[in-house]
């Protein structure tokens, strides 16, 4: 069993959320091309190690938040309400 702690309700099974995606910043889009916006929707990172990804706690608050997930292990370091900045995937 995997534990994600939702910033709201505490640590519960992964089974609770649904995973939506890495975390990134969305274009201008008055000022990006159509490759950048093509590879802002389409092309990920996916990278094995340290990552920040979206989560929607489904079965819970039904509320998103950011969390930096290992890839390779499934350890959360960290878990954070959207609103607070996002820093680098490093
Ligand atoms: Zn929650």
């Amino acid at each position: 069993m995997i534990l994600l702690p939702c910033p709201h309700c505490g640590p519960r099974n992964a089974s609770e959320f649904r995973y939506a995606g890495e975390a990134s910043t969305r274009p201008d889009p008055n000022a990006t091309t159509p490759e950048e916006w093509r590879a802002y929707l389409y092309i990920k990172n996916n990278p094995a190690g340290w990552t920040t990804e979206k989560w929607f706690h489904r079965t819970g608050c039904r509320r998103y938040f950011t969390a930096e997930r290992h890839t390779v292990t499934n350890e959360v370091r960290e878990t954070r309400l959207p609103a607070a900045r996002l820093e680098s995937n490093s």
